[in-house]
């Protein structure tokens, strides 16, 4: 039996059954567009035989074209009765048992997946997505590639390069994991509800050796932060609390990381603050 996927209609009428009204305060917009999930999942070239890791499923409508190409999914979604239900959902639409495992958790809180999965595609929760994003590729390095549905600003925030507008603390910390980019707009009509911004696609793929130890990763974030907490400041002041504890400290760090501690962190790529967690 062929994986179908859900139609608008059967969409709302699952949740009618579930007694499920969407919740802003869990990023509940469901897509009920079948070419908008088919078309996340050509972006993400998912095929058969992968493990495919989504974060909220809701009510199934990407699970479904995830599962049509043959890959299998594991599930971690917040809403218990969403989590209860996709199993028999799967079924009825000709999916096997043995492909689909549900985790019934806080994504931000799980620590292990069952089945090792190695492509991320998800339609995230608006509120949590980058801290979503970040838990997941710094928990599980078995996650090779992903592409992600979320709101326009912080897609492009997400591939912002040093120099731009958008670029910020969470461009940097998602830079460490290797390259992003945007992978096209959504229109907000495929959402139910229709929500009140743009969403974008955005794909990323993990470099394949590990930029630098655990420590220096947390050290490099904490630099980050101290760095884009005060944007507007010179990298010498802004991190001097977390470099030496003066400004003049900071920049003898700075110099002999071969950063200008006139600098701001807005100028600065991964590897720049890297090098600093490197001589601090
Ligand atoms: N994938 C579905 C779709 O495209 O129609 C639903 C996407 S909806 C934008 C986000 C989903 O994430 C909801 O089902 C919501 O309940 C779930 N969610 C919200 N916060 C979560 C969290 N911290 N962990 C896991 N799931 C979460």
């Amino acid at each position: 039996m062929p994986v179908t996927l859900l139609g608008a209609s059967e969409i709302r009428s699952l949740a009618a059954g579930l007694d499920v009204t969407p919740t802003k305060k869990l990023g509940q917009n469901f897509v009920v567009d079948a070419n908008t999930v088919r078309r996340i999942v050509q972006v993400a070239r998912v095929s058969s035989g992968e493990r495919v890791v989504e974060v909220g499923p809701g009510l199934g409508s990407l699970t479904l074209a995830i599962l049509e190409t043959g890959a299998s999914v594991t599930a971690v979604e917040i809403d218990h009765r969403l989590a209860a239900r996709l199993p028999a959902t799967a079924a009825a639409h000709g999916v096997p048992a043995d492909r689909l495992d549900v985790v019934d958790a806080d994504a931000l809180r799980v620590t292990e997946l069952p089945g090792e999965p190695t492509v991320l595609v998800a339609n995230l929760p608006y509120n949590v997505s980058v801290p979503v994003l970040l838990h997941f590729l710094e928990h599980f390095p078995a996650l090779q590639r992903g592409v992600v549905m979320v709101q326009a600003e912080v897609g492009e925030r997400l591939a912002a390069a040093p120099g731009s507008k958008t670029y910020g603390a969470p461009s940097v910390k998602a830079a460490w994991y290797g390259p992003w980019r945007l992978s096209g707009m959504v229109s907000r009509q495929v959402f139910w509800p229709v929500p009140n911004v743009d969403s974008v696609l955005v794909s990323f793929a993990r470099d394949p050796e590990p930029r630098g130890t655990e420590a220096e990763r947390l050290r490099t974030f904490q630099i980050v932060d101290a760095a884009f907490q005060q944007r507007r400041k010179m990298l010498r002041q802004a991190v001097s609390a977390v470099l030496g504890g003066s400004a003049a400290a900071a920049s003898e760090i700075l110099e002999r990381a071969g950063v200008a501690p006139t600098a701001r962190g807005e100028e600065l790529g991964v590897e720049d603050f890297l090098r600093i967690a490197r001589v601090a």
